[in-house]
């Protein structure tokens, strides 16, 4: 995710008008005090759900041809368990249940915080296949000012749903670190277009609306699901290596954007040559006619503000620097996701990192520059929002104030400083196989020292502690004469 300069402000102000989402799940009935579990996530006890791992999700949606009434939707789950489960916890919330079955036996259900929890007829044995089949509603509108799941474009709909919010849209275990396969179905009325994250796989027209069915090719968290539902064109071009690739624009629009599209083969290539091959069977843009505040590395096709496009004023090589911040999250979050949400600043860090070499590199913006800036400004960012890999919890209604300078220029400057310290051929093999090695998996920052330290062939832990989980910023190897002025006094982050 970047939250956009231009927006930040409008963005953290919506989020402090949100107010907790509402709890309308129709309680069959409640057999016995259900309670809301989580995997334990610092920074969001209540995501994740103990007991089993979801390989693939099957998710049906049908748009009623308007933006502000709840889509029906279908939510198949397939998990393995890891222990016997007498009830089964989902995240779910702002949504009406209709009914749930267990391994196509019906299952009673009720609420608990955000949790649809789940009791089968016969509690389901450890180390089996579990099917969840659970019919419900998918409600777009949301209490304040869009607390992320489903986005109202002005022509339909997008999802946004990092960190927490893939469960206001689907029942599911909306954490990160349990990733699946995901087939998506949406059925819209005739005149509007509905692209999903992967590759199509069929459409099916019938009665004046279509059914399109995507799939992906490799595992997904939940919060980089995408499902685009508008009036829409989706403009075809091919990446490096034959990568075919999408992107899904207002129609109207589609050759005003054209000059922007068609940078994205370039841009891969770049990124190819820094940290190796796409991780991913396709990619592209989705241009939403919203206004967001920020952008959003949902897989294989990236949620953008058209306006980012269409401003006038914002310089070019800044707007290319922001579409290689969220290509770069393809590798660094998407292929690699974070094991908890502490770990958020090797998605942002990264990112970050790759917008800002891309400017160094194509728009002669000297990362040394940026980086000097950010040293100045990094003991305010750590007092605010705590240290790159041990940030402070989201703020109560704020859950996206997670997303600060501390994890985006104050991450990339812990990179940096990594790359002085090792120098500059060890630094690009870190990089190449971190990605290489935790391919459609999940890591998390001990990995990543530990890697570092391996190809570095020394005991990086000193350093690290420092940079990453230390409150005041060490001095810069190679530049001592960098200075972080004082933090001033204030209150909140
Ligand atoms: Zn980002």
């Amino acid at each position: 995710m970047l939250l956009t300069p231009r927006t930040r402000k409008r963005r953290i102000q919506g989020a402090l008008l949100a107010s907790a989402v509402s709890v309308c799940l129709v309680a069959a009935s409640a057999p016995s005090p259900a309670t809301p579990l989580g995997i334990g996530d610092r920074l969001f006890p209540h995501l994740g759900n103990p007991g089993y791992d979801v390989k693939s999700y099957d998710l049906s949606f049908t748009y009623p041809g308007v933006n502000d009434k709840p889509l029906a939707a279908v939510t198949t789950i397939d998990a393995v368990t890891s222990q016997r489960l007498e009830r089964v916890n989902l995240d779910y919330t702002h949504g009406t249940v209709e009914s749930v079955e267990v391994n196509g036996a019906p299952a009673t259900f009720t609420s608990a915080g955000e949790d649809l929890v789940v009791t089968p007829g016969e509690p389901v044995p450890a180390g089996g296949w579990m099917r969840i089949t659970v019919r419900h509603s998918s409600d777009p509108v949301t209490t304040g000012n869009g607390d992320g799941g489903w986005v109202r474009t002005k022509d339909g709909l997008a999802m946004a749903n990092q960190a927490d919010a893939a469960h206001m849209v689907f029942p599911c275990n909306d954490h990160p670190s349990d990733k699946a396969m995901f087939t998506i179905h949406v059925t819209a009325p005739d005149g509007y277009t509905a692209v999903a994250n992967g590759l199509p796989a069929g459409v099916h027209r019938a009665g004046g609306s279509t059914t399109w069915t995507y799939r992906t090719r490799h595992p997904m968290a939940t919060e980089l699901t995408q499902v685009s539902i508008g009036r829409s064109s989706v403009a075809h071009r091919e990446g490096p290596h034959g990568l075919p690739l999408r992107d899904v624009v207002p129609t109207k629009d589609r050759e005003l954007l054209e000059p922007w599209l068609k940078k994205t083969p370039d841009q891969i290539a770049w990124m190819e040559s820094k940290v190796g091959p796409y991780p991913f069977e396709t990619y592209g843009l989705l241009m939403a006619q919203a206004q967001t505040g920020f952008e959003l590395e949902t897989q294989t096709l990236s949620l953008f503000e058209r306006e980012l496009f269409t401003e006038p004023a914002l310089p070019k090589w800044y707007v290319e620097s922001i579409m290689v911040h969220e290509l770069s999250h393809q590798w660094f979050g998407d292929s690699v996701s974070p094991r908890v949400w502490s770990d958020l600043w090797l998605n942002e860090g990264h990112a970050t990192w790759y917008e800002a070499l891309y400017a160094e590199e194509k728009a002669d913006k000297p990362m040394e520059t940026r980086m000097k800036t950010a040293y100045r400004a990094s003991d305010s960012w750590r007092a605010a929002g705590g240290p790159p890999a041990a940030p402070k919890e989201p703020a109560p209604g704020r859950k996206i104030s997670i997303f600060r300078p501390s994890v985006y220029d104050g991450a990339a400057l812990a990179l940096y400083a990594l790359r002085q310290e090792i120098g500059h051929p060890t630094f690009e093999r870190l990089e190449r196989t971190w990605v290489a090695l935790h391919r459609d998996g999940t890591a998390t920052t001990a990995d990543f020292e530990r890697l570092a330290s391996d190809l570095a062939n020394r005991d990086l832990s000193g350093f690290f502690r420092a940079w990453l989980h230390g409150t005041k910023t060490p001095p810069m190897p190679g530049h001592p004469d960098w200075k972080s002025d004082a933090p001033k006094a204030r209150k909140g982050a």
